[in-house]
């Protein structure tokens, strides 16, 4: 079997407790910026989180602040909490609660929600005793703090999540004021899906050198990126690769796999067909990566192949195209793949080879997760003037997300830019591929649902 890179829970440290509730709550692996800013809180430091929800980011902050509760034990005074979130919205806050509450299944923890727009007696009595964890709207939360009813002085875990939008909603005195009444000595993180001005202020003078983590990179709009989407077979994912880097329009080009044997794969039929290539995952030794990495830096490597954990970090300037061989298991990766062109200004190419017979759902996890429509090619590559290749029997068989013959599944509905049936549209132009498609990606409406996922608009 493949394996994709990931670090399991267990090897970030957490109490027993926590790893059992994260797996009966069904997480497996880890998410981006779960990899990322768990580590570094239950090391003591401030994050700075540029996340949107469905990151995973509540998680990312409820399980560092659960171990710590955890190992200090049971002692609390009347009226404190040990830590304190703040959301700006009821849904929000409850939706927070309901995975605290998940993640500290059978671990003895108690939880308060302090909102607007309900009783305030309820939540005066349910802090009486204190708490360990007080999810909180800005606003009750003042109220109740000036009241005298909820001490915030024992406060040494902060959290504020979605902080753009409590700033939207107007609650930056109260956030202000909020966290100056917390401990001297606490820890601070701030979510924000964007990062404003305001944000950025608030953040600067909240946090304490703050590591910073972002999962959707600012700076991946339609106008920086040419994203455009190929629909091939994954059988012929590495020819039409091939046939594409023959343009030498793509001067310098990461090409993303989803797994090390992936990238290996891509890098042995790219080498084979000339090209000048290197590959970078989590098998090959740091020795190896850093040289390609170096190679790639000074222009005298066009093409890296690489898996997205390896690729995390790579800032380099100039890269012309990003090509998605095929679809991350995380869709924010993907965010985060064509975000390495197209910096500081530049403009920059986004190519996804995607295959709908089996990458229908990872497909549409990114369009949820970038809010757009990826645009289909308008030039589809002409599959029948690929040449045959030997080569591509070291393919394994493709893992099917449904239906099991070797031909593009028949799909119920047709894809966007496909006709019913799941054949791609018939190739038209002489060329095998064109790098012209992809007009650029609409932005959609974006409603929230009732428990503030985000969901398309019809
Ligand atoms: P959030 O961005 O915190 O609102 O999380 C979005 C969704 O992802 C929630 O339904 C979580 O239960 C789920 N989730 C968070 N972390 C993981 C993970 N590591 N594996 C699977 N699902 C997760």
């Amino acid at each position: 079997m493949e394996t994709t890179e990931t670090n399991g829970f267990a090897t970030m440290g957490l109490n027993a407790i926590l790893l059992k509730a994260v797996d009966a709550a069904g997480m497996i692996a880890p998410k981006p910026i779960q990899q990322q800013a768990i580590p570094a809180q239950l090391a003591g430091q401030d994050i700075l989180g540029i996340a949107q929800t469905g990151s995973g980011k509540t998680a990312a902050f409820a399980l560092p602040i659960l171990q710590k509760i955890i190992t200090i034990g049971d002692k609390r005074k009347g009226k404190t909490a040990r830590a304190l979130v703040l959301a700006p919205t009821r849904e929000l806050a409850v939706q927070i609660e309901e995975t605290f509450r998940t993640l500290a299944k059978g671990a003895h923890i108690s939880t308060a929600l302090v909102l607007g727009g309900v009783s305030r007696i309820a939540q005066i009595n349910k802090m009486q005793a204190g708490v360990d964890v007080l999810i909180a709207t800005p606003g009750r939360l003042t109220d109740l703090v000036r009241d005298n009813r909820i001490d915030l002085s024992e406060t040494r875990w902060l959290v504020l999540d979605e902080a753009d939008r409590m700033l939207d909603m107007g609650f930056i005195n109260d956030v202000k004021k909020i966290a100056k009444g917390t401990h001297r000595d606490r820890q601070t993180a701030l979510f924000s899906a964007t990062m404003p001005q305001e944000v950025a202020t608030l953040a600067a003078s909240l946090l304490r050198n703050p590591v910073r983590v972002e999962v959707a990179p600012q700076g991946t709009t339609a106008a920086e990126i040419k994203q455009v989407v190929h629909m091939i077979p994954t059988r012929q994912k590495k020819q039409v690769l091939s046939a594409m880097l023959k343009d030498e329009t793509l001067s310098s080009v990461i090409v993303f796999t989803r797994t090390k044997h992936g990238a290996d794969a891509v890098t042995r039929i790219l080498e084979k067909d000339g090209y000048n290539v290197a590959a970078i995952h989590g098998n090959k030794s740091q020795n190896a990566r850093q040289r390609a990495l170096n190679g790639f830096k000074d222009g005298s490597v066009r093409i890296l192949v690489a898996t997205d954990i390896a690729a995390r970090g790579i800032d380099v300037v100039g890269i012309s195209h990003v090509i998605n061989f095929d679809l991350p298991d995380e869709p924010e990766s993907y965010v985060h793949r064509i975000g390495r062109t197209g910096r500081n200004g530049a403009s920059g190419n986004a190519i996804t080879l995607y295959d709908p017979a089996e990458e229908g759902s990872k497909f549409k996890a990114v369009e949820r997760v970038t809010r757009m429509r990826l645009p289909m090619a308008d030039s589809p590559v002409d599959l029948s003037s690929l040449p045959a290749r030997a080569a591509n029997s070291d393919q394994r068989p493709p893992r099917r997300e449904g239906g099991n013959s070797g031909a593009p599944a028949k799909s119920k509905k047709p894809h966007r830019g496909q006709p019913a049936g799941g054949k791609p549209r018939e190739p038209r132009g002489e060329k095998i591929w064109s790098n012209d498609g992809g007009a650029p990606a609409q932005k959609r409406p974006f409603r929230r649902n009732k428990k503030g996922f985000g969901s398309k608009a019809a």
